[in-house]
């Protein structure tokens, strides 16, 4: 889950203490680079995270998923 983000271009935040890891995000996200983690969080999901590039910021994944803090799409 550290994977390292390239900041200048269109990226996602994955709050994965409020993920529930249902993985709605990782059905409809167009690039395939959400995925789910081996560990859990503090609510005993497998959180969601960001893979670390190619994101498009097209934000499915925020309108997707049903915790609204959870995912924050950035675009530089
Ligand atoms: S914003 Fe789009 S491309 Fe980026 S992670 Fe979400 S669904 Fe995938
Ligand atoms: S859609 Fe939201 S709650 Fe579901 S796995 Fe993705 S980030 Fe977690």
């Amino acid at each position: 889950m550290t994977e390292t983000v390239q900041k200048d271009a269109p990226f996602i935040e994955i709050t994965g203490e409020l993920c529930k890891g249902c993985k709605l995000c990782i059905d409809v996200c167009p690039k395939s680079v959400i995925a789910i983690s081996e560990k859990l969080n503090g609510s005993s999901y497998h959180p969601a995270y960001y893979t670390g590039a190619d994101c498009t910021g097209c934000a499915l994944c925020f309108y997707a998923c049903p915790e609204p803090a959870a995912i924050r799409v950035v675009k530089p």
